[in-house]
């Protein structure tokens, strides 16, 4: 289970299915790997992808990329929790590393599309958390995705097509956050786990810990 140094910290903690969604371009991954990089708490669920892979990510740690043959072994043995066909690829994420992670109180954030999304919330509603990115506007989408250059013109044409029913789903999840400046909207994503980490029903140690409290002999002088 989850701790720190402080007393309040070690009381025992449910793990956290931190769920990030955005049209492609609005900045997901930035802010994803911003919180990845501050809050040791937290890892990242890697997913299986089918798509090519782009110059800058390395296989195993930002996707593992397999064939689609490879990606329907795993989907027809039970062995992906979530899958779906996004952008013309298919995207999974392996049943194992999550359920280890979960069985001893990580907390894990999850790069995936509304579909995916979707999935886990039918499947483990009280243990995820669902935020979607929104980009200030559909100009600054386009710019972001020609400015990250990693994908071919046709590749972008696709995801900016797709973008207007991706937003559609906004509404499914518990938060939103619109990117705008990246400094605010990630001050906002750590706002939401901070808060979501202390709910009451995500720390079942509180009962040990109340019940401590109230155990200590009063010192009235
Ligand atoms: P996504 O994961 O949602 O597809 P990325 O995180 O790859 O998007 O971001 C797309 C591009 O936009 C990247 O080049 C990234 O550096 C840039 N970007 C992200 N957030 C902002 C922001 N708030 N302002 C300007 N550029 C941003
Ligand atoms: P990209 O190709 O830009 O890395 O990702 C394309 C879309 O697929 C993004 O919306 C991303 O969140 C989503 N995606 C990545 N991995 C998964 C996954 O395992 N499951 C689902 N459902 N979507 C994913």
């Amino acid at each position: 289970m989850s701790g720190g140094s402080s007393k309040n910290n070690t009381i025992q903690r449910r793990g956290l299915m931190l769920v990030i969604s955005s049209p492609s371009g609005a900045g997901k991954s930035t802010i994803a790997r911003n919180l990845l990089k501050d809050d040791s708490g937290l890892s990242l669920s890697v997913s299986v992808t089918t798509r090519k892979r782009r110059p800058s990510e390395i296989d195993g740690v930002h996707y593992h990329f397999i064939s689609v043959k490879e990606f329907e072994r795993m989907r027809d043995s039970d062995a992906l929790l979530e899958w779906a066909e996004v952008h013309g690829n298919f995207y999974g994420t392996p049943r194992e590393a999550v359920e280890t992670a979960m069985a001893e109180g990580r907390d894990m954030l999850f790069d995936i599309d509304w579909q995916g999304a979707l999935q886990l919330q039918e499947k483990m509603r009280a243990d995820v958390v669902a935020i979607f990115i929104l980009p200030p506007s559909m100009t600054e989408l386009q710019s972001r995705l020609h400015r990250r250059a990693e994908d071919t013109e046709e590749v972008i044409r696709t995801r900016l097509l797709n973008s207007r029913s991706e937003i559609e789903h906004w509404r499914e999840y518990d938060y939103i956050i619109v990117n705008d400046d990246l400094q605010t909207a990630y001050q906002s994503m750590q706002a939401i786990v901070a808060a979501e980490r202390l709910r009451r029903d995500r720390r079942p140690g509180l009962f040990d810990f109340v019940r401590g409290l109230l155990e200590e002999e009063p010192n009235l002088g």
